[in-house]
């Protein structure tokens, strides 16, 4: 594998992650398992329900989401990014 720049061949690359991995943390962050059973315990007694209830359906719901963005993740990807043209491009590119 070669380390040359598709754009202007330079040698003067980097390799950095891309920023994907950061914006899915926080959303699972925002949906995780806790913050959706404290906000099903306080649907849960809104409607006179116990808040077990509403608890366990928003951990539930909680846990199948992560399922859900773990899933959706795009296995690690790395960007190069070149310092002789500034340019970001996918590490595929230099296969
Ligand atoms: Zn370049």
């Amino acid at each position: 594998m070669s380390l040359n720049c598709p754009f202007c061949h330079s040698t003067d690359i980097m390799i950095v992650e891309a920023n994907i991995q950061q914006a899915n943390s926080t959303l699972s962050n925002l949906a995780s398992p806790t913050a959706l059973g404290a906000l099903g315990t306080t649907v849960a007694k809104s409607l006179n329900l116990p808040p077990i209830v509403g608890g366990i359906a928003g951990a539930v719901l909680g846990g199948l989401f992560n399922s859900f963005t773990e899933q959706s993740t795009p296995s690690q990807k790395s960007l190069c990014f070149c310092h002789n043209c500034y340019q970001k491009f996918p590490i595929q590119y230099l296969n």
